[in-house]
This record gives C-alpha cells, sequence and structure tokens, in this order.
C-alpha cells in the first residue's frame, strides 16, 4: 500500500481533477444534493469493504457518483439553513495542501511553521476583539470543544466551591446547545438568564443569588436561532465586579468583529477572559475549525496540558503546543487553511465579504417587509433573517422545507421562537443575493 504506483499516479491526476472540477465550479448551480437512505445506498455503492479492495478508483467514482451527491452542498448559496459554510477557493485547495503533509499540530516542535501560522491568524482574531497582546490559544475542531475547553479553564481557575455547594455558569436564554452539553459533561449547573438576550442586569439578579458558586459566565455575541448579540458591556461589567469568568461564544457572530458597520455592538468584549470563533462558519474556511483565545493563556495551559513520561519532553519547556490549551492532544493543523485564505487576499476582503452578507440580510429584511404573507421576527441583527409565513403551522413549514429541498431550490428548515414555529435564512455565503432569498419568499406564497 505504502508506493506511488502507476495506478496511484493515475488515481492522483483524477483526485486532482475532480477537486479542481468542484472548486471551480459555479456555485449557483451546483446540486445542493439530497440525503438517501442506508437502503438506499446499500443498493446504490453496495459492499465496499472487501478483503481484496476494490482498487482507489472505483473506490473514488463510487465517491464522486453516489457518497457526494447525498451529501448536501453545504457551500451552495442557497443553502441557508443551520448556519452553512462558504470556504474560500484558497482555503479549499490549500487544505489539499496541508492534507499532503501529515503534519502534526499539536506540539511546537513537531509543528512549528504551522503552529506559527496558526498563531498569526489567532493573533488577528484578538485584535479584532481587542483581547491584550499575550493572548493566545489554538485551534480546535469546533465551537462545541472550544466552549467546552473554556469552561474547564474557567473552572479551573476558579479553584474550589463553597463547600457544599455545585458549581454553576451562568448563560443566556438563547445560549447555544453545545453549553448545555458542556455542563452535562462538566458535571455543573447550569443556570439560564432569562430573556432572547443576556443583560447585565438580567445577570446582576442571578449572580446575587448564585453568585458564590458561578465560575462563569457565557455571554453569546451571535445567537444561533435569530443572530442576536448580549449585551457584552453590561455584563462585562457585572462580571468584573463579581470577579467573575467571563467566556464570549461567538461561534456564529464573533465573524462580524471584522465588519465596521456593526463592530460596535461588541463593544465590552475585549474584556473577554475567552472567546471563540468559527472560522468554518463565518469566515470562509473549511470544517473544521474553531478558534479559541485566553485573554491569559496561562490558564489555560494549566488546565489543558497533559502529563506524561513520554510527553515530557514536548511540555517541559516554554513551546507554544496547542495541545496544551485545549482538550485534545493530536491535531490536524486546521488553523492553516484559514490563515492561507487570510494571507493571500488580506483582512480588507474578509471585512469587505462579512459586509456583503450583512447587506444581503438587509435587503432579505426589506423583501419581508413588502410581502403580506411574511412577517419579521425581528430586526437582523446580523447575518441571520428570521421570519413567519402568516398563518402556517409547524407542519406546513416542514412540508414546504422538505419540498424545497426535494425539488434542490434551496435549503431552508423550521425553527421556533417564542414556542412558535419561525423560518430562518442564515447568511454566511457572500455569493448568497437578495433575489435568492426573493425565491424562497415567492415560494411560501
Ligand atoms: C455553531 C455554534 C456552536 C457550536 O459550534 P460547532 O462548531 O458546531 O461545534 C456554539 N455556539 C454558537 C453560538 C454556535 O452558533
Amino acid at each position: 500500500m505504502h508506493h506511488f504506483s502507476p495506478e496511484v499516479d493515475r488515481f492522483a491526476a483524477e483526485v486532482f481533477a475532480f477537486a479542481l472540477r468542484r472548486a471551480s465550479e459555479d456555485l449557483g448551480h451546483i446540486e445542493l444534493g439530497h440525503p438517501l437512505s442506508p437502503a438506499e445506498l446499500d443498493a446504490a455503492a453496495g459492499a465496499t469493504v472487501t478483503q481484496a479492495g476494490l482498487g482507489a478508483r472505483e473506490a473514488l467514482r463510487l465517491f464522486t457518483d453516489v457518497l457526494e451527491p447525498a451529501c448536501l452542498s453545504t457551500d451552495s448559496q442557497h443553502y441557508l439553513a443551520f448556519v452553512p459554510a462558504a470556504p474560500t477557493e484558497v482555503s479549499i485547495l490549500a487544505d489539499l495542501a496541508v492534507s499532503a503533509c501529515s503534519i502534526y499540530g499539536g506540539s511546537w516542535q513537531e509543528g512549528s511553521g504551522a503552529v506559527w501560522a496558526e498563531n498569526q491568524a489567532l493573533r488577528w482574531l484578538a485584535d479584532l476583539a481587542g483581547l491584550p497582546p499575550e493572548a493566545g490559544g489554538c485551534f480546535v475542531a469546533g465551537g462545541t470543544i472550544g466552549n467546552l475547553s473554556a469552561l474547564v479553564a474557567a473552572r479551573a481557575s476558579a479553584g474550589a466551591p463553597p463547600s457544599g455547594r455545585r458549581r454553576a455558569l451562568v448563560v443566556g436564554g438563547a445560549s447555544h446547545s453545545s453549553l448545555a452539553t458542556a455542563a452535562e459533561v462538566m458535571d455543573v449547573d447550569l443556570l439560564v438568564a432569562p430573556g432572547d438576550r443576556l443583560t447585565g442586569a438580567g445577570l446582576e439578579r442571578v449572580l446575587a443569588e448564585e453568585g458564590e458558586r458561578v465560575f462563569a459566565v457565557v455571554a453569546t455575541a451571535g445567537t444561533t436561532n435569530l443572530g442576536l448579540i448580549d449585551e457584552l458591556r453590561s455584563v462585562a461589567e457585572v462580571c468584573q465586579r463579581f470577579a467573575v469568568w467571563l467566556h464570549v461564544d461567538g461561534a456564529y457572530g464573533g465573524a462580524a468583529l471584522a465588519a465596521p458597520s456593526v463592530r460596535r455592538r461588541f463593544d465590552g468584549i475585549e474584556q473577554a477572559d475567552s472567546f471563540i470563533v468559527d472560522p468554518h462558519k463565518w469566515l470562509f474556511a473549511p470544517f473544521d475549525s474553531c478558534a479559541l483565545l485566553y485573554r491569559d493563556p496561562e490558564r489555560g495551559r494549566s488546565a489543558h496540558s497533559q502529563h506524561a513520561s513520554y510527553l515530557d519532553v514536548l511540555t517541559e519547556g516554554a513551546d507554544w503546543n496547542p495541545s496544551d490549551f485545549a482538550i485534545h492532544l493530536t491535531r490536524r493543523a486546521r488553523g492553516l487553511p484559514f490563515w492561507f485564505s487570510l494571507a493571500a487576499h488580506g483582512t480588507a476582503a474578509y471585512s469587505e465579504a462579512v459586509e456583503t452578507c450583512l447587506r444581503t440580510v438587509a435587503e432579505g429584511a426589506e423583501l419581508v417587509r413588502g410581502a403580506d404573507h411574511l412577517e419579521l421576527v425581528c430586526e437582523p441583527e446580523l447575518s441571520v433573517l428570521a421570519f413567519r409565513r402568516v398563518g402556517w403551522s409547524a407542519a406546513a413549514y416542514r412540508t414546504w422545507s422538505d419540498e424545497l429541498l426535494r425539488r434542490g431550490t434551496a435549503f431552508v428548515v423550521p425553527s421556533a421562537h417564542a414556542s412558535e414555529p419561525i423560518l430562518r435564512c442564515c447568511v454566511v455565503n457572500p455569493r448568497t443575493t437578495a433575489d435568492d432569498l426573493q425565491v424562497v419568499f415567492d415560494s411560501l406564497a
């Protein structure tokens, strides 16, 4: 197997041709894809893991003809559900180059060049947030691991709880589901301050009652459902007064720090003790990549460094080892495709691309206001457009959503707000236009 045979040579040409075709395709016309059932995939692909092997080219044929079409194209400009993806062409192709090199991204000794470049990308994010020069961290797989890792560091930093009390963290009513998961995994209580937006006043009420057992407050900078930003300034002020760790979850919305038109809504984020943003969401990088930053990286390191005789050679020195800052050890250099794109295009192009998405959603909101059959759930603050089809039930939304995907028109799924079904379009793809949104709105008439 470990041999560059003529068969592998032909395989290489086909892989590169496929990747080039996919990366250069007009994403306006790309197939959205369709989920298939296990039985349909069994029928289409048959037994694939066999004693003799299928050969690489046959495996590639199965991938291009059967498997990949059964995966949705999250980078299609018509994919508007959940939080889509819009990796730049450079970041996708750079990912191929990174994959070719077997880089171990966990330690400085093994991956110094990659880690150095990743740290430059982290520095740009830290500067956008206004974190101090010593801030730093690493890239992890996603916001879920980023949030958990930051909160584990927060708990370690807080020390022992008052005797007999369970530790707790505070989140806003619209915080991401990964925070409930983090609380479960950490076996701590989750205190939810009610409302769509965490405010200093709301937080103060919770801390006045429960303050001494609270080790962290999580503010969300861009809620997943409606795209709202918590009141970071007042929340940060209360956290300082109560001497509680402030973590800012910007997995989706943190990208908008790069957009001058909305930057002031993030004021207060510079007080965060930790902060995450997912480049695989709105910073145009491929899956999977979450930037995790600590105001004081030593707190991350002392919580997360793994110690063992076989690791001491790496961890005893002062080297910057990404493995020291989160719940992981072996690590793909998953910040490198993001760095490539940032280095290639420059930060101004990033600001402009985020602004483009904001403008598209503002135009979309205007279209909703002008349509009798639609109404806004709230004014969009970032790039989530949340709206209702007047008079429709949850079941009607689901039927419509399935049909829209079946026809390959767009991918939009129902959500809910205040116990009512709603629709949301999340635009993180600069190729998505107001005309694309209009097509969705028209299909609801
Ligand atoms: C998406 C999201 C997460 C989780 O990130 P993953 O990368 O999917 O693990 C956490 N918080 C917010 C606000 C999100 O939008």
